[in-house]
């Protein structure tokens, strides 16, 4: 009896996602907008919100689930860019495949849950831009800028990364064929 006393107290509260929204929407802030609702030994759970300012790809060697909970009936609500391009509107969730650079724009009054793994000793997360002078570069993905990390925080290491590239104007000339990308 004892133990499974204390097996059941170690057991949390489950998240009631509506009231945490009212309580936590407002902390959704640009570039990212994300924010931990559950982090934990094996995975981390986190909302999104819109709309964000990020036209970067992000990567992970682990696999995550993407949900719409909240999608205005504004068109896009949620669209998930996918390099090469293919775009998915977010109407149903989406199961994305390790090492899929992914670009999630997302419309106001959106929310998003993004269910991750907490990342394993020597998962590697990448942050990529390309060069959307697609024409000077003949088709050819063409890649500006990449930041590789250790994600022990994706809340304040993401931001980090992205608030770099759109305050330094350098970081985003394109080596190849000298456009400057836009900030967001
Ligand atoms: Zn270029």
């Amino acid at each position: 009896m004892e133990s499974q006393a204390a097996t059941m107290s170690s057991i949390p509260d489950p998240i009631g996602l509506s009231s945490w929204l009212a309580l936590n929407s407002e902390s959704l802030k640009p570039p990212v907008n994300a924010m931990y609702l559950y982090s934990g030994k094996d995975f981390i759970l986190m909302a999104v919100g819109g709309p964000n300012t990020r036209n970067d790809y992000h990567i992970n060697e682990t696999e995550a689930n993407h949900f719409s909970y909240q999608v205005s009936y504004d068109f896009p609500g949620i669209t998930l860019c996918l390099y090469p391009l293919s775009i998915f509107h977010l109407s149903s969730p989406i199961y994305l495949v390790a090492n899929t650079p992914h670009s999630p724009r997302r419309s106001k009054d959106t929310i998003g849950l993004v269910m991750e793994r907490t990342r394993p000793p020597q998962m590697i997360d990448r942050v990529r831009w390309y060069c959307g002078n697609t024409e000077a570069h003949g088709g050819v993905p063409t890649i500006i800028r990449e930041e590789s990390f250790y994600c022990e925080d994706i809340e304040t290491q993401l931001k980090e990364v992205i608030d770099n590239w759109m305050e330094d104007e350098n970081s985003r000339r394109c080596g190849s064929c000298g456009v400057i990308s836009p900030a967001h």
